[in-house]
């Protein structure tokens, strides 16, 4: 499928330079979404995956639906001061500011198969920052999934030994 023709790119937001890819119209449209979905469920399939992973928000809105078809768990990965109990953090650098992300200390158990998804790859901060938080708690990263890759950003070069899926490539 040519999910291409369901992104909108909005020029200069949410600042000057930067090119935003809004996945919204994909997410409007049932079948093209539910196509997205299944490739990234079918990459999966394999790897016994025994739960996702996911940084807010729109890597829930990608992680969730491939966790509930492969029916194992979802972990949330969240800004700071958004998790209720006990959690580990990491800091990162993103294509526009800073962040501080985190999980909740028994989100992963040690030994467990994770597949990490999100949006976008940009810089691959985020999920790098994801990737250390996974690992931290003794989770093995066997496939990163995104629908888009931001080519021009090199984000893959920090996923260097990584299992990365991506459906869209600018
Ligand atoms: P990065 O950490 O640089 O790889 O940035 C990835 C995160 O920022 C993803 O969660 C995206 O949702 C968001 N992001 C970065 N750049 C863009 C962009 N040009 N268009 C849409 N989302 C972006």
């Amino acid at each position: 499928m040519d999910y291409k023709q369901y992104i909108k790119i909005v020029e200069d937001w949410p600042k000057k330079g930067i090119q935003f890819k809004d996945i919204t119209p994909l997410m409007d449209n049932g079948k093209a979404f539910k196509a997205a979905v299944d490739e990234i469920v079918a990459f999966a399939q394999e790897k016994e995956i025994d739960i996702v992973v996911g940084p807010e928000a729109r890597g829930f809105i990608v992680g969730c639906p491939v966790s509930y078809a492969l029916e194992v768990g979802f972990a949330p990965v969240r800004k700071e001061g958004k998790l209720p109990r006990e959690v580990i953090k990491v800091d990162y650098g993103l294509e526009y500011g800073t962040n501080v992300l985190t999980i909740h200390k028994d989100a992963i158990k040690p030994g467990q198969r994770v597949l990490i998804t999100d949006d976008l790859l940009a810089t691959g901060g985020t999920i790098e920052a994801t990737i250390n938080l996974v690992e931290e708690l003794g989770g093995i990263v066997v496939g990163c999934a995104f629908l888009i890759e931001l080519s021009y950003l090199d984000g893959k070069e920090k996923l260097d030994g990584y299992d990365v899926l991506a459906l869209m490539t600018y």
